[in-house]
């Protein structure tokens, strides 16, 4: 048996987000400055709405509780997530614990948080990735009218999130025919987006990697990565040699073409300050994406891995 989860109503390319029927009275959440949303609005033709701009990245439960408190029994009808991951995972949240349905707006395309049942929320200062089929959007609205504005760095890193996750996500054990499918067309869109130069083709290649993944699960991979993104370093920046890593490891038919893709986007190797046997005791645990993975994973063999990751370049 398997089953996929997809949001409800779905709304992608050219002016989706302008076209759009938004409902009176909405709470828009947002992570960036007035001078930024205000052109989105505006393009997005919304009127009558609420909108709440004090979200910051990795957000806390306490932000959360305090949206629910500050709007309670103002008659919101519906939460607008307009921005990256943080302000749609806030939304998410929200949503569950309200009852009150949600829009959700990327602006930065990687992560496909429009499309999943994940959220990643902090509490008492660490980052938890949860997952409720309540998370999952009303409307999802995929537009790359927003694309432009995005700055070059935070594209390669979502790009190369997209990629790792749909890659990932193909060679998962809870993969099935539909999302191999969802997985498999990301994964070609978004290497002809990157190799042949079409940023325009990543908005889709992303929201189809969400739908693939999200319905199966990242892998080793990502579980690598979480050490380096304990250090600061990006998510999207810490999977480049994390998955090529990995893939080389599970034998994955992306091997080459994700490493190939990491190099067209010019990723630096990575470093470690945390001992590799103790960063191995920390991934260990992790065992929603090492359970999942197509091959058994021992602590010798994370530690290999991450001695490949910062001893040896393997985008080289
Ligand atoms: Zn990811």
């Amino acid at each position: 048996m398997w089953k996929i989860l997809i949001p409800k109503k779905i709304a992608y390319g050219e002016n989706a987000a302008k076209e759009f029927d938004y409902p009176d009275n909405a709470l828009i959440i947002t992570t960036t400055e007035s001078k930024i949303y205000e052109k989105w609005i505006e393009y997005m033709g919304i009127k009558n709405y609420t909108i709440y701009d004090k979200v910051t990245p990795d957000p806390a439960i306490e932000t959360i509780e305090s949206i629910k408190a500050e709007f309670e029994g103002k008659n919101i009808s519906c939460y607008i997530g307009l921005g990256g991951g943080s302000s749609m995972d806030v939304c998410k949240y929200l949503s569950k614990l309200t009852g009150i349905p949600k829009i959700l707006i990327p602006t930065t395309f990687g992560t496909g948080a429009e499309m999943t049942t994940y959220a990643v929320i902090s509490f008492d200062h660490k980052k938890k990735l949860l997952q409720d089929e309540a998370f999952l959007a009303d409307a999802a609205i995929v537009d790359p009218y927003f694309l432009p504005g995005t700055p070059f760095n935070i594209m390669r890193n979502s790009a190369c999130d997209a990629a790792a996750q749909a890659s990932e996500g193909y060679d998962s054990k809870l993969a099935n025919p539909l999302t191999k499918l969802f997985c498999k067309e990301a994964f070609d869109i978004l290497e002809d987006a990157i190799i042949n130069d079409k940023p325009e083709l990543l908005p889709y290649g992303a929201m189809l990697s969400g739908i693939g993944f999200g319905n199966s699960s990242t892998t080793l991979g990502h579980a690598l990565s979480y050490v380096f993104s304990n250090e600061g370093v990006p998510h999207g920046y810490a999977l480049s040699s994390c998955t090529t890593v990995a893939h080389k490891f599970n034998n994955s038919q992306y091997t080459e073409r994700f490493k190939k893709i990491c190099q067209k986007l010019k990723f630096e190797p990575l470093k470690l300050k945390l001992p590799l046997d103790e960063a191995a005791d920390v991934i260990m645990p992790d065992r929603g994406h090492l359970d999942n993975n197509p091959r058994d994973v021992s602590k010798e063999d994370i530690i290999k891995c991450l001695d490949e990751i910062v001893n040896s370049n393997p985008l080289a």
